[in-house]
C-alpha cells in the first residue's frame, strides 16, 4: 500500500504555497521554472529558489521554506503533485507521475447512500476541491495516458462539472478520461447535451446498475427512484453517442439476480461500451453492513463464469475486476483484469509462493486487513 496522505514537519521558513505543487528532483532547473516547483533534495547547497524544499532527512537550513517528509510519504518522486495545507501542513498526494491509475476525488457529497459505499457521503461544502482540481488539471503532464474522476457524485456540481470536463479536454485532449457517476444527472437531456458537446475523444462514464429489479437496485443505493433515473440517463447518453460503462459490484444483495441483470443488459443496453463485474472493497459502509454484503467469491465463481459467458455471447465487452485469480474459473480469464489501483493493492501471506501471482490482481489493502476469503490457495 502506498500512502497518499501525511503530515510534513516544518524545518524553516513560513511561506507555504497554496494549491497543487509539482515536485522535482532536479536542483538545476532554470530560476524562472524552479520558482513554481517544490524540490525533493537533501543537498545542502541548493542555489536556486524553489517554492519549497522537501527533505528526507533534516539538513542544514537554507533561505527558503523547508519541510521534512514523513516516512509514509518517502515515495514522493519527480513529477508528483501534492497539496500542502498551509496551517496544518497536512499533505495530500494529488498525482503520482509513475502511476497509471491516478484518480481525482471531486466531492464527498452524494445523492446515493450505497450499502457498500467505499467513500461514505458527507453533507459538506467541499467545492474547494473543484477549484483545486481546476488548478491541478492545468499542470498535469499533457502526455498523460489516463486519469479518473470520482466522488461522491461529481455531477452534483451541475454546470461546474461540465466546465471542469471542458477544461480537462482543452488541457488533456489525448488523455483517456474515466468518470465514476451514478448517472442520474443525465436523465436531464439538456445536461446530457452539454456533456456530449464537450466532444472529448475518449471520455467514459462508469455507471453502476445493481439489479434488473428496480426495487433491489434502489435498495442497494438507498435511494428511491434511482433505477429509472439512471436508466434514463444511460439512454440519453447513448442516444448522443457517449461512452458508458456499466459497473456491477457483486455481493450478497446482487448475486441472486446477477444472471437476470446480465440478460437485462444484453437485451436492453446491448449498446453500452463495457460491463465490469466487480468484487467488493472492504472499506467504508461495507464494514458496517458486512453481514448483509459478504459472500465468499468461491461460492459464486460458477455464477460469475455464467455471467461473463452470457455477456460474451451477446458480444458485449466484459471485464472481471477486483477478484483473486485462485477464486475464479479459467473460463473468465479472457475478461480478468488486474484492476486494483497500485496504491491500495496488496497480496495475502498465502500468496507468498503462488506461481500465478503475476497474473493475479490481488486484494484491496483494506481486504487484507479486514476480511478475505478463507479459500485463497496458492498455485504451486
Ligand atoms: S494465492 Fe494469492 S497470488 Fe495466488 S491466485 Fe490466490 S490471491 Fe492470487
Amino acid at each position: 500500500m502506498i500512502n497518499l496522505y501525511g503530515k510534513l514537519s516544518l524545518i524553516s521558513g513560513s511561506e507555504v504555497p497554496k494549491g497543487p505543487l509539482t515536485l522535482t528532483t532536479d536542483p538545476n532547473l532554470p530560476e524562472a521554472i524552479a520558482k513554481n516547483y517544490g524540490l525533493i533534495s537533501d543537498d545542502e547547497n541548493i542555489k536556486t529558489n524553489f517554492k519549497v524544499v522537501l527533505r528526507k532527512k533534516t539538513t542544514k537550513q537554507i533561505n527558503t521554506t523547508e519541510f521534512l517528509i514523513p516516512q509514509e510519504l518517502n515515495h514522493l518522486e519527480d513529477g508528483d503533485i501534492i497539496s500542502i495545507n498551509p496551517k496544518t501542513f497536512f499533505t495530500r498526494v494529488l498525482f503520482r507521475s509513475k502511476s497509471k491509475q491516478n484518480s481525482i476525488l471531486l466531492t464527498e457529497r452524494c445523492n446515493h447512500y450505497c450499502l457498500m459505499c467505499s467513500q461514505p457521503p458527507k453533507e459538506i461544502d467541499d467545492s474547494w476541491i473543484l477549484s483545486e482540481t481546476k488548478e491541478l488539471i492545468k499542470i498535469l503532464p499533457n502526455n498523460l495516458s489516463e486519469i479518473g474522476f470520482t466522488g461522491g457524485e461529481p455531477t452534483l456540481y451541475g454546470d461546474d462539472f461540465i466546465d471542469l470536463m471542458r477544461l480537462t479536454k482543452s488541457y488533456l485532449p489525448n488523455t483517456s478520461i474515466h468518470i465514476l457517476t451514478n448517472g442520474r444527472a443525465f436523465k436531464d437531456i439538456d445536461f446530457t447535451r452539454k456533456y456530449a458537446e464537450i466532444q472529448h475523444a475518449d471520455m467514459v462514464l462508469g455507471i453502476p446498475i445493481y439489479s434488473d429489479d428496480p426495487v433491489r437496485h434502489d435498495y442497494v443505493v438507498q435511494s428511491p427512484g434511482a433505477f429509472s433515473e439512471t436508466l434514463k440517463g444511460i439512454l440519453n447518453l447513448k442516444s448522443l453517442g457517449q461512452k458508458v460503462e456499466i459497473r456491477i459490484v457483486i455481493h450478497k444483495q446482487t448475486i441472486d439476480r446477477l444472471l437476470e441483470l446480465c440478460e437485462f443488459l444484453a437485451r436492453n443496453l446491448l449498446f453500452v461500451d463495457h460491463v465490469a463485474l466487480m468484487g467488493l472493497e472492504m472499506i467504508g459502509f461495507t464494514r458496517a453492513n458486512i453481514d448483509d454484503l459478504w459472500i465468499d467469491p468461491l461460492e459464486y465463481k460458477d455464477k460469475l463464469s455464467q455471467a461473463v459467458l452470457l455477456l460474451k455471447n451477446y458480444r458485449m465487452n466484459v471485464s472481471v475486476y477486483n477478484h483473486q485469480r485462485c477464486l475464479v474459473n479459467d473460463d473468465v480469464m479472457f475478461a480478468y483484469r488486474k484492476s486494483i489501483s497500485d496504491w491500495k493493492n496488496e497480496y495475502a501471506p498465502e500468496c507468498l509462493d503462488c506461481k500465478k501471482i503475476y497474473e493475479c490482481g490481488g486484494f484491496f489493502s483494506s481486504g487484507i486487513k479486514y476480511k478475505y476469503s478463507p479459500s485463497i490457495k496458492a498455485f504451486t
